[in-house]
């Protein structure tokens, strides 16, 4: 994988320097031979697909890949590394099969400012560089303040682990050191957020840990919604396996956080109930990557519009948003929508480009949770548009079964690794 900084990155755009990139406005950014440019911000499971994708269906488009981190931890079973059953390892990917196979250029490196009117943009190293289109994809950022006390400082202490990595291995840590007979609290925020069904299936795994190491101990779900996804699914495993470890108070019974002690290790309800937790999962309200907040992406719901069958913003053209940054409903926020809009997104980006029309996308979504490593359910949905709306196909996907048998759960759980395993090379390898 090449490692470009200022210099080299401007030889590789075949000798456009930094300065002649940033005075290119609205016309084809050379990378070489007259080649397109087209830069995607984030390597997570929206932009890593949409990379590999457009490279995949026209070599001759030159796509660069920024992001951060040289190692992305993926959400999707972070939830079993924070219950002891799988090691950090098992959620990283690597960039170097994207430049090696690809040849994309990976930049590690943050976007700091985008100026979407000459199509340019700046990186945190100091990079600038010029595209003809940008697909961001920058996953989520917090609303640090809109639980009165909830702040970044106090994510250390409570950790929202909602971006996987060192906050999945702070959570991991603190339950490994809770005594037995401690209460976890975990507080999940109101729709939307990325995972809907991510809060309960942690709630479940953390269970699972406990049963097995500290049986006196307790997980109290305080909710600020009244139904959650795959509810009657997971209430179901819940009774057989954790009924006396799982207690879920939803809004209409004071489950609301309003504010947090990090300090005290207190949260208090809206109505003035404290709750102590020896261990607690603040997961705090959400909004789209910050990259895209700053850039005017966002319109009031904290999320971009995008026209969804191009997922160009209808604020800035010649950005696509795409995964949980953008507003794709009725598609949930999950790492299989990011990759399944990056797919679509690779081939918008490509058609225009070519000034062809754009082909009519079709989306799907499956959500795995397990209750334990040998107990999973789900949830799929097929989408396709209706005029230039995604919409559910009425009939297709559907959830797991309530009152199934042990082998059925069990195979859910493997196709829940399986899935993983697919989803994972294709958005990477
Ligand atoms: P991300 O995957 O978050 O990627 C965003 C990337 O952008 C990051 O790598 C970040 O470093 C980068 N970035 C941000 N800002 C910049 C910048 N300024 N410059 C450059 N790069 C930047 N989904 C499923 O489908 N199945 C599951 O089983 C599942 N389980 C989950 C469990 C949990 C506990 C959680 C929290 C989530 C789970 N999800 C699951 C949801 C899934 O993780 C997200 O929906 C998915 O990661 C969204 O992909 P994305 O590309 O939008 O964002």
């Amino acid at each position: 994988m090449t490692k470009i900084t200022r210099r080299t990155f401007n030889g590789i755009l075949g000798g456009v320097g930094a300065a002649a990139a940033l005075g290119v406005t609205g016309c084809a950014n050379v990378g070489g031979g007259g080649r397109p440019h087209v830069v995607v911000v984030g390597g997570g499971f929206g932009g890593a697909t949409a990379a590999k994708y457009i490279r995949r269906r026209d070599p001759s488009v030159q796509v660069t890949l920024i992001e951060p981190s040289e190692t992305y931890y993926t959400c999707p079973f972070s939830n079993t590394v924070i219950a002891g059953i799988n090691r950090i390892n098992f959620i990283a990917q690597k960039y170097n099969k994207l430049a090696d196979k690809y040849d994309i250029n990976v930049i590690h490196d943050r976007v700091e400012a985008i100026d979407p009117a000459k199509r340019t943009l700046v990186t945190a190293g100091g990079t600038s560089m010029s595209y003809d289109r940008m697909v961001m994809s920058p996953g989520i950022s917090f609303k640090w303040g809109a639980i009165d006390g909830y702040d970044e400082a106090a994510a250390e202490r409570m950790p929202h682990a909602w971006n996987a990595g060192q906050q999945t291995e702070l959570l991991r840590k603190q339950l490994a050191a809770m005594d037995d007979g401690g209460t976890v609290l975990i507080c999940p925020p109101k729709n939307p957020f990325r995972c809907p069904p991510g809060p309960y299936e942690r709630a479940s795994l953390i269970a699972y840990y406990l049963k097995r190491n500290k049986p006196r101990s307790k997980v109290l779900i305080l909710d600020p919604k009244d139904a959650f996804a795959k509810q009657g699914l997971f209430v179901e495993g819940w009774d057989k396996m954790y009924a006396d470890l799982i207690e879920w108070v939803p809004a209409a019974k004071d489950g609301t956080i309003a504010s947090v002690s990090a300090a005290d290790m207190t949260v208090e309800s809206e109505l003035g109930e404290v709750h102590k937790g020896d261990v607690i999962n603040v997961i705090p309200p959400q909004q789209a990557g910050a990259i895209a907040v700053r850039t005017g992406l966002t319109d009031g719901s904290g999320f971009c519009p995008v026209d969804q069958m191009t997922f160009e913003s209808t604020i800035h053209p010649g950005i696509h948003v795409i995964g949980d940054a953008s507003i794709a409903s009725p598609m949930p926020k999950s790492g299989y929508s990011a990759n399944s809009q990056g797919k679509a997104v690779a081939a918008a980006v490509v058609a225009m480009l070519k000034g062809q029309a754009v082909p009519t996308p079709g989306f799907m979504n499956t959500c795995y949770s397990l209750l334990a490593p040998d107990y999973g359910i789900s949830v799929a949905a097929i989408y396709r548009m209706d005029g230039n709306k995604i919409a559910g196909v009425k009939g297709a996907g559907g959830v797991s079964p309530t009152g199934a048998q042990y082998q059925f759960r069990k195979k859910e759980a493997d196709f829940a690794e399986g899935w993983y395993a697919s989803i994972a090379q294709d958005s990477w390898a």
